[in-house]
């Protein structure tokens, strides 16, 4: 090392990985911006998915590049074989599974996100208190005391999973994070619905419990879990040495829309001394909607809610969240001293207790300002009012198909979902021909679920632009497709 003005030759070019012409990039960038502002502005001009071409799916079984290519080149490809086969969830016809549509706002957070590059691991900075904002948001919308705590995670898949975790070491004490689950934790069993999410299952599996460990109880005549049923069953598990430690309620079960009884749920608990967690996934939000509110009553005695922003609450992927009401109990589960991490009261090092001790993520993003964005652009009033639309918009499809003798609703439309079919014999395969056909088309993307044994057109109006023009032509689809399918059947038959 000699002179300080020039580089070793040893170390190479000084060219980083920022642009030579910042105004080219900059051109490019106002383009790519534009490109997809129209993109929403004018989402109805598009179908709501097409299916992948070989020759675009081919493209992206490609060697890893060695050299750079041009931005605007990448960027083409980008808009012709990737923007045009996404899953179609921006559009209002998209009615599938439980997904949100998205807004331009928390877009636009989003890319101030990535600018920033914020890592909310933790240490101290404002965008960490842009994230305990939402947490205090949420705890306040949910009905939580003072003291609750809060994690943005990718989705309540995610947020159901860590409160498992949270549970089983407020059952077993700390000490289970260091010898494991195993002994009394062996025993450990949760309780849940038939109804509830498939990721319930999973968690408990993923948490070592293992699937058996889960009691899926009964549901009523409108899909709400039987509280009398579990009562029962928790009371069989004691006597026969098993240790109940977990009830997870749906506050809006993705296959109809059911809310269970949650002040039940939440008293049976204080009984039997277990953890209370809401999938609120969806549902949770309905608490913005003074029409919905009353239905989740006792959601705000839960220990434990997961939900995402990103379905109702239309922020852009992924933001989903776990709220606890003891943050003592929270941290418990995850919070895990390492000399890397050590905390400071001054320096960027405060600010202690941080994200990594609320969830298994030492990076994680700015999901929290997409959040902030929306929240703030929109305001709770009209999302509420929004999320109330989509309930009535489903009430509205529920009374069309009730009305139209060709086709019959499997399940009364509780929130926003709708599951009805196509008359016919063979109604099942006939059926789930009728959804891949209108998706196909690109007319709307309804899904499927089975109640009963009965395959059903699943219609779960999530999107805020879905409107009534899209529901009529969800329904004059599956007429249009379902004559086409089932050419004998006559109107009314069942
Ligand atoms: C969507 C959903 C989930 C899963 O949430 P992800 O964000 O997809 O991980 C769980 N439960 C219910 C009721 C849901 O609607």
């Amino acid at each position: 090392m000699t002179s300080s003005s020039k580089q070793p030759a040893a170390i190479g070019s000084s060219e980083t990985l920022d642009p030579q012409n910042w105004d080219e990039l900059r051109a490019q960038a106002h383009r790519m911006l534009d490109d997809m502002i129209d993109a929403t502005a004018n989402i109805r001009r598009q179908p709501v998915w097409r299916p992948i071409p070989d020759e675009v799916r081919a493209r992206f079984r490609a060697e890893i590049p060695r050299e750079g290519s041009e931005l605007g080149e990448i960027y083409r490809e980008y808009s012709n074989f990737i923007a045009p086969y996404a899953t179609g969830n921006v559009h209002p016809g998209f009615m599938g599974w439980v997904h949100g549509g998205g807004n331009v706002v928390g877009a636009l957070a989003e890319m101030l996100a990535a600018g920033l590059n914020a890592n909310l691991g933790g240490r101290d900075h404002v965008p960490i208190e842009v994230e305990r904002q939402i947490t205090e948001w949420t705890r306040t919308m949910l009905g939580f005391p003072p003291g609750a705590s809060g994690v943005f995670v990718t989705g309540t898949s995610m947020a159901n999973l860590m409160a498992v975790w949270v549970a089983r070491t407020a059952a077993l004490g700390r000490d289970t994070r260091q010898y494991g689950v195993s002994g009394e934790g062996a025993l450990l069993t949760a309780y849940t619905s038939k109804a509830a999410h498939g990721c319930i299952s999973k968690a408990m599996d993923l948490a070592g419990f293992g699937t058996d460990a889960l009691r899926s109880m009964p549901v009523d005549r409108s899909h709400r879990v039987d509280v009398e049923a579990m009562r029962a069953q928790i009371k069989r598990d004691r006597e026969i040495g098993l240790r109940p430690f977990l009830v997870v309620g749906s506050a809006g079960t993705v296959d109809v829309g059911a809310i269970d009884d949650l002040a039940g749920l939440s008293a049976l608990c204080r009984e039997e001394q277990l953890w209370f967690h809401v999938d609120g996934a969806y549902g949770a939000l309905g608490m913005l909607s003074p029409a919905i509110a009353p239905h989740l009553a006792g959601l705000e005695t839960a220990d434990s809610v997961a939900l995402d922003f990103h379905k109702w609450g239309q922020v852009p992927y992924d933001a989903g969240f776990l709220l606890v009401r003891d943050s003592e109990r929270h941290l418990a589960a995850f919070a895990a001293p390492a000399v890397y991490l050590r905390r400071e009261t001054r320096g960027l090092a405060a600010g202690s207790p941080w994200p990594c001790d609320l969830g298994p993520d030492l990076s994680r993003g700015f999901r929290a300002l997409k959040t902030w964005f929306t929240l703030k652009a929109f305001g709770t009033d009209k999302l509420g009012a929004m999320i109330e639309r989509t309930c009535r918009l489903a009430r509205y499809l529920e009374a069309k198909v009730s009305a139209e003798p060709r086709l019959e609703l499997l399940a009364p439309a509780q929130l926003n979902i709708v599951c009805f079919r196509y008359r016919a014999d063979d109604a099942n395969r006939i059926n789930s021909e009728i959804v891949a056909d209108i998706q196909e088309s690109g007319i709307a993307a309804p899904s499927t679920t089975t109640l009963d044994g009965r395959l059903a057109i699943r219609a779960a109006i999530v999107n805020h632009r879905t409107d009534v023009g899209d529901l009529d032509a969800l329904v004059a689809a599956v007429l249009e497709f379902g004559t086409r399918r089932s050419p004998g059947a006559s109107a009314g038959r069942s």
